[in-house]
């Protein structure tokens, strides 16, 4: 009997730097799902491999529970791609291949689509006469769009029309007017096929390198200003890749920010697109994903983790905004999606565009060693040109409310001539300081070494760090007065502000606590498409990719914060980020104008920024890197440890130092001393750093995986949460 046995290696979804080994009768495939036993629970592993022989004696493995999958749900392009995620951010491998499987297939679910629910309008809904709904505008609206999908609209598309579309459909529904069936996948889009636009001479050049680069692997840094036509150069490479009868993987850092681009790819293909992202339930994330492995879907757009998606033909990947942090996964395994992408392209021997207006340091300086081929778009399309850009000097213009007296003239002149502008300001709620003004206490948070941030609209002091909520209070602890007031602006008193000096004015809020709502924020975005909003107040929410062609005028208002960070990314962040938002100014036929307040007008990044002068800024700021030893001129780790009692984070670095210089590594490879973290208690635990830096990454590796499976291993480790960054973004 037992000779029939064979081992099977399985990774398994446990913080442990191995593998472990199980035995069955059957004969099981590599990338195949299997349940199995694991101390006193069943886990859902993933098989690695059969093996001869196993280091533990026959009679100690444990059998197989239960076979999953007949053949692999990981390919091994896929499953080689994990590998070597997992062992280049010195993760267990059980756990990335669970971060890549979607919830359902983590628990051990069948890989098949099931049905989405889909709502049409019945026989009697398409008699009726929807002129005579005008005192019931949600429904009419709802009728008017169902009566154009023939194939019917799923929740997501519905959510997108109305921010009450369930209660609008029940109301429908309840009349016999809709009603609602399963259907497999998502639809083709109705409507008007969209044909490409005439490109223009820099496009074009940019369309014929990329396909001049389409066989084997080729790295491309599409580097476009905004409004350059980027989308348009994408679309129509993936046109090539979709005629060779192949799929392309593209890569968006938030889709819910930007929906109109989803409805961009569907009206030019009429295919079937696959989106992956967070706003989707587990069943609808499952069937997005089958379709992709399957090849049924030529087009998969998807947020960070999409990166992992089996493709059953891949043609090309793009990384649109190639530079934006989401695509960083800040815990648990973290990974940086971008970075896979490069080295899934290289595996699957497919070319890859990574696009931005803002080009990470780390990017340029691969396409300044050609490492990747550099492509420009330096102007805008049609007849826009790149905005005005005027400082504000705030040491000599006294704001009130946060706005300066140039700004109010601005704004004023736009509602004249019917423009839109934007306002950003990176900071929401209504002040970041609740103050007594005759001692000075400031709320704090009880948990975190932090100002509680006063929201008027809830009533409330948030934490913005560990979200605890507190009364917001009128007698000072400290002094017993009753003089409390807010101090500072947030994007809700900007709101305020707006609202009194234009009393006439449209204006929309756009930021986390406004847009929470699922469908909110779609529908802010319609109001001010069709022109219904005059004004856009709100946050980094409004730098992402927004294409507003009648918005001619953009406002920074607290430009200066991020210009003396702690993080050495901060100057490049806050680049980036004014860069962005800029963008949104004068996209379309009229000229724009973005004014920024700067209490610091004589610093290099805002002369760089008048003048649209990127590569001027990169270069500034690559050699202030250079000369620092940072990356991307050195390579980064970053162990960070928290633990509830104080002193205890530090003291676990301590040892894990002791135990890094016990191991001698190469001398490029120097171990900094441990650090609290820059906000050192949050939410309850105080939180310690250690740096490790390396001008090679070779000998950082090498070091990193003894390192880490030393420490893993060790007893003290035990007591101490503790997690390792490899190519960290953020050093908080
Ligand atoms: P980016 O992604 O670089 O910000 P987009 O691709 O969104 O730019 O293009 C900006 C705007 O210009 C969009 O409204 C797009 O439809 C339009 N556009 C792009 N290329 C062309 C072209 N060749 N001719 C006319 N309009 C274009
Ligand atoms: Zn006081
Ligand atoms: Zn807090």
């Amino acid at each position: 009997m037992s000779a029939t046995l064979r081992i099977y290696q399985v990774a398994v979804p446990a913080p442990l730097y191995r593998e472990f080994d199980y035995v069955a009768s059957m004969s099981l495939t590599t990338g195949a799902r299997v349940r199995v036993p694991f101390g006193r629970r069943e886990l859902v592993g993933v098989v690695l491999g059969e093996v001869a022989r196993s280091e533990l004696p026959r009679g100690r493995l444990k059998p197989i529970t239960q076979p999953l999958d007949a053949s692999a749900i990981l390919p091994p392009s896929i499953l080689s791609l994990l590998r070597w995620a997992a062992n280049y951010y010195h993760h267990p491998l059980g756990e990335v291949i669970h971060a890549a499987l979607p919830v359902r297939l983590r628990q051990g679910r069948a890989p098949v689509a099931a049905g989405v629910k889909v709502w049409t309008l019945t026989p009697e809904g398409r008699a009726v006469d929807f002129q005579a709904l005008k005192r019931a505008p949600a429904q009419k609206h709802m009728l008017e769009v169902l009566a154009e999908a023939l194939d019917g609209l799923d929740q997501v598309q519905l959510a997108r029309i109305s921010p009450r579309s369930s209660a609008v459909l029940k109301a429908l529904r309840a009349k016999g007017w809709v009603s609602s069936h399963q259907r497999e996948l998502r639809p083709v889009m109705n409507g008007d096929k969209q044909l490409a636009p005439e490109l223009n001479r820099g496009q074009k050049f940019a369309v014929s390198s990329l396909l001049a680069g389409l066989k084997g692997f080729h790295p491309f840094l599409l580097h476009g200003v905004t409004g350059s036509g980027k989308t348009e150069v994408y679309l129509s490479v993936i046109g090539e890749i979709l005629a060779q009868g192949k799929q392309a993987l593209v890569l968006v850092p938030e889709i819910s920010l930007t929906p109109q681009l989803v409805g961009r790819f569907e009206r030019r293909f009429r295919l079937p697109i696959a989106v992956l992202h967070s706003g989707l339930n587990e069943q609808e994330r499952l069937n997005a994903w089958v379709k992709a492995a399957e090849g049924n879907a030529p087009i998969v757009l998807g947020t960070r983790s999409a990166v992992f998606t089996p493709l059953r033909n891949p043609g090309l990947i793009v990384v649109d905004e190639e530079h934006d942090a989401s695509y960083k996964q800040q815990d648990g395994f973290r990974y940086s999606a971008r970075d896979i992408a490069v080295m899934r392209a290289a595996r699957e021997e497919i070319p890859i565009i990574l696009g931005s207006a803002t080009p990470s340091l780390e990017s340029l300086k691969n396409a300044r060693q050609e490492t990747y081929t550099l492509i420009e778009l330096p102007q805008r399309t049609g007849c826009a040109v790149m905005p005005d850009v005027r400082l504000l000097d705030m040491r000599r213009l006294k704001p009130s409310e946060g706005l300066s007296f140039p700004l109010r003239e601005a704004l004023t002149d736009r509602l004249k001539k019917n423009e839109q502008s934007i306002l950003f300001l990176n900071r929401r709620g209504f002040s970041p300081v609740w103050m007594c003004y005759d001692c000075g206490w400031v709320a704090p948070c009880q948990r975190c070494d932090a100002q509680l941030t006063l929201h008027q609209k809830r009533n409330k002091l948030l934490c913005h760090h560990c979200g605890a909520e507190a009364k917001v209070i009128q007698r000072c602890p400290s002094c017993q007065g009753e003089n409390l007031h807010p101090l500072g602006e947030g994007t809700e008193r900007v709101e305020e502000a707006l609202q009194k000096f234009f009393p006439q004015a449209r204006i929309e809020r756009i930021d986390r606590d406004s847009t929470a709502r699922r469908g909110a924020l779609e529908e802010k975005l319609r109001r001010v498409h069709e022109g219904e909003a005059d004004i856009l107040v709100g946050t980094q929410m409004l730098s992402k990719g927004h294409d507003f062609p009648n918005v001619t005028l953009v406002g920074i208002l607290n430009a200066d914060q991020g210009l003396y960070g702690t993080d050495f990314r901060s100057g490049e962040r806050l680049f980036q980020l004014i860069m962005q938002v800029s963008g949104r100014a004068g996209r379309a036929d009229k000229p724009g104008e973005v004014l920024i307040q700067t209490w610091h007008p004589e610093h290099p990044l805002f002369a760089a920024l008048a003048r649209h002068d990127f590569h001027g800024y990169a270069e500034y700021a690559l050699s202030e890197r250079r000369e620092a030893g940072y990356p991307p001129y050195s390579h980064l780790a970053l162990l960070r440890a928290e633990s509830p009692a104080p002193g205890a984070a530090i003291e676990f670095l301590l040892a894990a130092r002791t135990l890094a210089v016990r191991l001698s590594p190469a001398k490029d490879v120097q171990i900094l001393s441990p650090l609290p973290a820059p906000m050192e208690r949050r939410a309850g635990r105080y939180r310690a750093q250690m740096l490790v830096q390396s001008s090679r990454r070779a000998p950082l590796h090498d070091f990193l995986e003894q390192w880490v499976m030393q420490l893993s291993e060790a007893k003290f480790s035990k007591k101490t949460r503790w997690s390792l960054d490899v190519d960290p973004l953020d050093m908080y």
